[in-house]
């Protein structure tokens, strides 16, 4: 521990916090969860002490956005991941899948769960998420914006923003990109009907045979400070991370979800912000969207 006390040392002032550690923090320091013990590989040994001494942090200006997104659920993986953001009120954007909504009556009342929550914001990932077909699917443009039509009738959502499945494809403004050509059509055909497509600079990967993360919280952070150093976005100071809510179903997954969020809280350089706050990504309407 490379901290010290301020200069305090009347002997009043030694005793009480003696007497405060002895009854309060040893007996914490002998609960040994593997969340708090992750945590503490994790973050400055401050912690608890800058909770209990009111000194007023001071609001950095932070010109760096970063928002957060997950995918495809409601899913298995969607209640941890609610969870863990409203414990760490972090604002996160979900894309929904259309069909996972009604897939089952307990994904139903995820989506109700998602709805109700503050500082979310829910946006529309297609209906079927291309049955997982992705070239198939991608070839016939009309059906690929009836699909996300679906979605927009059934769910309501209250802004334009979308995400094409298993395509990084951004429709947003000025900015466009298509990662695979061949989904080119159908992205401007979307753009065409009203929809603002936001693909990701940054993924937090997954084993798709374990469904579990393969990059550490540290790590993550890592990709995100290089990649904003870098400026290795698709608009500058701006950073679109992808997550995918199915990976954070074991309790190893998702506690390092929390210490990630953690993390970067304790960080304090970035701006934490919805999709809807992305340049430009808030200039259509969800009113406008129809099959031109
Ligand atoms: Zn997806």
């Amino acid at each position: 521990m490379e901290s010290s006390d301020d200069g305090d040392s009347s002997t009043a002032a030694i005793v009480t916090k003696a007497t405060i550690i002895f009854l309060f923090v040893l007996p914490l320091a002998c609960y040994k969860s593997p969340f708090t013990e992750k945590l503490q590989t994790h973050l400055p040994t401050e912690t608890a002490k800058t909770k209990t001494v009111s000194t007023p942090v001071k609001k950095k200006s932070k010109k760096k956005k970063l928002y957060l997104t997950f995918d495809d659920g409601p899913n298995r993986g969607t209640k941890n991941v609610l969870t863990i953001v409203k414990d760490e009120q972090v604002p996160v954007s979900f894309f929904i899948v259309g069909e996972h909504v009604f897939a089952s009556l307990t994904q139903e009342k995820l989506w109700d769960s998602l709805k109700m929550a503050q500082n979310i914001e829910l946006c529309n990932h297609s209906f079927c998420h291309a049955g997982n077909k992705y070239q198939k699917y991608y070839q016939c443009p009309d059906s690929v914006v009836r699909d996300f039509i679906q979605t927009q009738d059934s769910l309501q959502f209250d802004n334009a923003i979308a995400r094409t499945p298993g395509r990084n494809i951004w429709r947003i403004d000025t900015l466009h990109f298509t990662d695979l050509k061949k989904s080119a059509a159908a992205a401007d055909s979307l753009e065409k009907a009203g929809f603002v497509l936001m693909g990701w600079d940054l993924e937090w990967q997954f084993d798709h045979k374990t469904m579990s993360v393969t990059t550490s919280a540290e790590k993550m952070i890592a990709q995100i400070d290089s990649a904003f150093k870098k400026n290795r976005t698709k608009c500058p100071d701006n950073l679109v991370m992808l997550a995918h809510d199915q990976a954070y179903v074991k309790s190893v997954d998702s506690m390092e979800l929390r210490v990630f969020l953690q993390m970067l809280k304790q960080k304090d350089e970035y701006d934490l912000s919805l999709v809807s706050d992305y340049p430009g990504a808030d200039k259509k309407s969800p009113d406008s969207i129809k099959l031109k």
